[in-house]
């Protein structure tokens, strides 16, 4: 019988390699303590350092660390979600490769889980890095995922989080919407909840994020908005749209057709008749783009057979004996 496993530890690692080897130490050496089964699964996200070698050289000696080595920099997304396709623990604990995050908080972590919790996310309350740059676009960024999405935490952005397994089993990810992780998943009716967390100063290496991540962040929070609300019914919102533009050209011309035959006026230099043609032309769009939506989604849950709902039990109904 195939061993089972109790919690599972995602790291993305981009040329990281003064950090790989404490940050084997310290992550195994909480594991090792906590008592339970455990794996490490350590994702090399085509650094051009030696992170792969050194991720090598431990994984001879350790049993319990998979090595996953991408072709190329994927990103820190898509380095997670291949940690996460691999995992076999009952948890999932994604976490930073540059020793940010301390592999101490995991018990507390589980701990939240054990309560009924389906994610627990870590907020970094005493977050070691540049104010102006970080912390400051960080608590705008996460007042807004949370008014938005209406899941509130205080920090997206902490990889650091636990999920229960099934959770992320229904979670594609694209881009990079890790940080959203949490906001998807309480759409499909998981139970979310915050921990302070440890935060350190990066110690070697350096951050692979600048400011411009903030700008990416807000698109990618559209995205998740609309997927959120309209995944399943796009005409809804391209439809409003449209019958709003289509309103407004209608306004513009009931003016133009006042000036031109009530007042007499000559309409060519009228602002209103631009507008007019302008708000049509916009509406009929935006309907048409509703309809494409429409057909799209289907092909999308159709295709693959995915219900638009999210069954928690199914009670009753089995033959009595
Ligand atoms: N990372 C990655 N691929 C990338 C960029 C980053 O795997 O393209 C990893 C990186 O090695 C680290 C984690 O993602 O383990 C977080 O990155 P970083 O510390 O640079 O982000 P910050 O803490 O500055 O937000
Ligand atoms: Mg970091």
């Amino acid at each position: 019988m195939k061993k089972e496993i109790d919690i599972s530890i995602v790291i993305p690692l981009y040329n990281e390699e003064e950090n790989v080897e404490l940050l084997h130490e310290f992550v195994s050496k909480a594991l090792r303590e906590s008592g339970r089964r455990w794996e490490l699964i350590m994702v090399d996200d085509g650094s051009s350092d030696a992170t792969l070698a050194i991720l090598k050289k431990i994984a001879a000696e350790e049993r319990n660390l998979k090595v996953i080595s991408f072709r190329r920099n994927f990103g820190q997304t898509a380095a997670m979600a291949a940690g996460f396709d691999l995992a076999e623990g009952a948890v999932v604990i994604p976490m930073d490769g540059d020793l940010q995050n301390d592999p101490e908080d995991i018990p507390k972590l589980l701990e939240k889980v054990e309560e009924g919790f389906d994610v627990v996310s870590g907020w970094r309350k005493n977050r070691k890095d540049r104010f102006i740059n970080r912390k400051l676009p960080s608590i705008i960024a996460n007042w807004l995922i949370s008014r938005i999405t209406g899941v509130y935490l205080h920090d997206y952005g902490c990889t650091l989080k636990a999920y229960r397994k099934e959770v992320l089993e229904n979670i594609n990810l694209y881009g990079e919407m890790h940080r959203f992780i949490p906001a998807l998943a309480s759409l499909n009716g998981a139970r979310v909840t915050e921990i302070p967390v440890n935060h350190r100063e990066r110690e070697y290496g350096t951050s692979k994020y600048g400011i411009s991540r903030t700008f990416k962040v807000i698109l990618d929070l559209v995205t998740v908005k609309f997927l959120l609300s309209y995944s399943t019914k796009p005409i809804q919102i391209f439809g409003g749209l449209g019958i709003s533009s289509l309103m407004l050209g209608f306004l513009s011309f009931v003016e133009i057709s006042v000036s031109k035959f009530v007042y007499g006026a000559d309409v060519t230099g009228n602002p209103f008749f631009l507008l007019f043609i302008l708000f049509i032309l916009i509406g009929i769009q935006f309907i048409s783009m509703g309809l494409l939506g429409e057909i799209n989604i289907r092909t999308y849950f159709e295709s693959q057979g995915k219900p638009i709902y999210v069954i928690k039990e199914i009670v009753g109904g089995e033959e009595k004996s």
